[in-house]
């Protein structure tokens, strides 16, 4: 049987809980629309436009100027997805302090990119030069049919011959958890499959506190050809009983609780075939918030 394409994101998901997996992936469940997943999707498309721009229309001041354009792309992204928001059951309120959030953390980024930009101008670029120096690469897909993975990987940088994988999240804690590591380890993976040699670093944008990185070595690599291995042996069958549940505090907690929730605690019906509807996944590959 060929095996299933997998992506960071529903690798995550199984480790989190096989029952979950087979919902998402095999009977192709819908789950309720997120705040996180749509400013999260907006904040993506805001900073992918925001390298589209051509730096010779600033001629002063470029770090007022992109925060200027980063705030008027953050609103019309925004404006766009207003029938997500609308979907979400929040009021005004509740919707605009999450608009103001992510401006202050887009506002973070273009000061963390600005003091790079400074840095190349000192050693005698000007800004146009200093910008497109630093312009990567964004949303590009990645594809295995050997592994049979794929992912998309935010930002490729290659600066002064260094290459990093970078992702944007809106997490509130600026912390490589483990389900990071392995998104991360699978870029590099991919990365090199594609290239022929490993990038120097992977991270994540925290766009509330920062970048955080890990050097790319043959360990991180292996970390990533494990798991994929494993979640494709673990994923040939077709029956729920090969997906165990893995009750954890994502099952519930204070304020939710999980999608399947009442399909696993509540005896709600469960389909008995896959769902006719293409599951779209989120182009951020992580299964948390963004
Ligand atoms: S409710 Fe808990 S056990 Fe059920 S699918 Fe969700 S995470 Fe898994």
């Amino acid at each position: 049987m060929a095996k299933r394409l997998q992506s960071p994101s529903s690798i995550n998901t199984y480790l989190q809980c096989p029952r979950k997996y087979y919902f998402l992936y095999h009977l192709k469940m819908p789950t309720s629309p997120s705040i996180h997943l749509v400013r999260g999707s907006v904040a993506h498309l805001a900073l992918e436009h925001l390298y589209q721009l051509l730096p010779e229309v600033i001629s002063e001041n470029h770090r007022e100027n992109l925060k200027v354009i980063i705030v008027e792309l953050l609103k019309k992204f925004w404006k766009e997805h207003q029938e997500e928001f609308n979907e979400l059951n929040m009021n005004e309120q509740e919707i605009q302090s999450y608009f103001e959030e992510t401006k202050g953390m887009l506002i973070n980024y273009i000061n963390q990119f600005s003091d790079k930009v400074d840095a190349q101008m000192s050693r005698g670029l000007d800004f146009p030069e200093a910008f497109r120096k630093l312009t990567p690469e964004v949303e590009k897909e990645y594809r295995s049919d050997d592994y049979s993975v794929r992912g998309f990987i935010d930002v490729i940088e290659n600066h002064d011959g260094i290459v990093r994988l970078m992702d944007y999240k809106t997490s509130k804690r600026a912390h490589i958890t483990d389900a990071y590591k392995l998104q991360l380890a699978i870029y590099a993976l991919l990365y090199e499959l594609e290239h022929g040699n490993k990038p120097d670093e992977v991270g994540i944008y925290f766009l509330k506190e920062g970048e955080q990185v890990l050097p790319v070595n043959e360990e991180l690599v292996k970390h990533a050809q494990f798991y994929i291995e494993q979640i494709h042996a673990s994923t040939e069958s077709d029956h729920i009983d090969d997906y165990p549940m893995k009750t954890s505090p994502l099952c519930k907690w204070s304020s939710g609780q999980c999608d399947f929730y009442e399909y696993c605690f509540r005896g709600k019906d469960i389909p008995k075939e896959p769902l006719k509807r293409v599951y779209k996944e989120p182009k951020s590959d992580s299964n948390k918030s963004f």
